[in-house]
């Protein structure tokens, strides 16, 4: 069995459960790329099983801290049955939900989304990668699905040296789906789709959206980085009398407007605005537009802590052009998905915003992910996702 010895000293975060080996804790040692290897500390203790990865800072991943526990197609199958099974007992309020999240559900590199009928994985660490064919097998025989989509083509893939992969593993058909999410319809692609062809994570803040849109009588709208129009569903839903999606993608903001007519609400309370959102939210401003809630739900502008300063500013000016933008008494629900952004730092980056704006308002709601995204005691990157609704004054 290969091995690798970490320095001394950095045995601490393993014995803490942690699952990740950064290349500069190694002392000696490694493998072929995804192979099992044994972690010891500088001193022999054996600390985890890992998968290697010979090209990515994060050089190994642990599977199981338990040294009698024997890495192989058994091992997958009950870590999958385990992740299903707790899915189970949790409160999703759709047919599509994540069933795997990586390191929550002890399966590093692993993202496995079911959208009724079909599974979307993505493989993204060189461990998930050599055990593909056995993880398939397991994820097909515990679901009892026949259709597993991969969606393996995230950018992350490539500090792993494995290539972008994407096509039917098992089975095979249409991709395009309709899923039912709270009381709404809604369509998607698990080929073209953005991550693994919807954002399921925010299916609660959706529902919670819609509740508040009605309760604080919101009429105008604005949903900034729309996608395929989820929140401006849940604001029709809500009573809001003019919606407007704003998205850089032509196709997310087609189905936008589909999702309108799927739903039942009248096409001319719906508007897709195919534009930059800083630049629309400027422009905005200027024509002296108002609005009574607004949404903010960007991409991830700091994937890792590293890019939190740059990432700091650009939350701050969007955040405070919609301050500006709300009548007194509207809703501001804002959100970051940032891993290298905490919730602290994202309220205070939100705080900023306000003085800037001259903007007060109350805190009305702290959310996160939907329970499906589950976030662990030993692995805090896990909270990824996090928002303020806002109500101003
Ligand atoms: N709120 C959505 C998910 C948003 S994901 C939902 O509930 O499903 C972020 C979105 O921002 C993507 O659809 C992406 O196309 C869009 N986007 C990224 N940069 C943008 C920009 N500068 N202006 C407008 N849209 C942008």
């Amino acid at each position: 069995m290969k091995t690798i010895k970490l320095r001394p000293g950095k045995e601490r975060s393993l014995q803490r459960r942690h699952p990740w080996v950064f290349e500069g804790s190694i002392h000696k040692g490694g493998g072929d790329s995804g192979e099992t290897l044994r972690i010891e500390s500088s001193e022999g203790e054996f600390l985890g099983w890992a998968a290697f990865s010979p090209q990515s800072l994060i050089r190994a991943r642990v599977w199981s801290f338990d040294e009698n526990e024997r890495i192989d197609a058994a091992f997958f199958r009950r870590r999958i049955a385990a992740a299903v099974a707790v899915r189970q007992r949790l409160p999703i309020a759709s047919n599509a939900m994540r069933l795997i999240h990586g390191e929550a559900d002890g399966l590093p590199g692993l993202v496995v989304d079911r959208y009724d009928d079909i599974l979307s994985v993505q493989f993204s660490s060189a461990g998930t990668e050599r055990w593909k064919k056995q993880i398939a097998e397991a994820l097909l025989e515990v679901t009892g699905l026949s259709r597993l989509y991969e969606r393996s083509d995230a950018n992350v893939r490539s500090l792993e040296g494995l290539p972008e992969v994407r096509g039917w593993l098992h089975g095979e058909g249409a991709t395009e789906l309709t899923i039912r999410e709270h009381e709404w319809r809604l369509s998607l692609d698990v080929a073209e789709g953005h991550k693994t062809g919807y954002y399921l994570d925010q299916r609660d803040n959706r529902k919670k959206f819609a509740e508040v849109v009605r309760q604080y009588g919101c009429k105008k709208v604005l949903n900034c980085f729309s996608y395929t129009g989820g929140f401006s569903v849940a604001a029709l839903a809500g009573g809001a009398e003019q919606v407007t999606s704003v998205d850089s993608s032509g196709p997310a903001l087609a189905r936008a407007t589909a999702h309108v007519a799927l739903n039942g609400f009248d096409p001319a309370r719906h508007q897709a605005l195919d534009a930059d959102v800083n630049a629309t939210l400027r422009a905005a401003l200027k024509n002296g537009e108002r609005y009574d809630a607004i949404v903010l739900d960007p991409p991830k502008f700091a994937p890792t802590a590293a890019h939190a300063e740059r990432a700091a500013r650009a939350y701050k000016d969007i955040n405070r052009l919609a301050l500006m933008l709300l009548q007194p008494g509207g809703l501001l629900f804002t959100f970051s998905c940032s891993g290298g952004i905490p919730p602290d730092l994202f309220h205070k980056i939100v705080a900023g915003a306000g003085v800037d704006a001259q903007a007060d308002g109350f805190i009305l709601d702290r959310v996160g992910a939907t329970p499906d995204h589950p976030q662990t005691i030993c692995f805090p990157e896990g909270e990824y996702l996090k928002g303020l609704l806002i109500l101003k004054r």
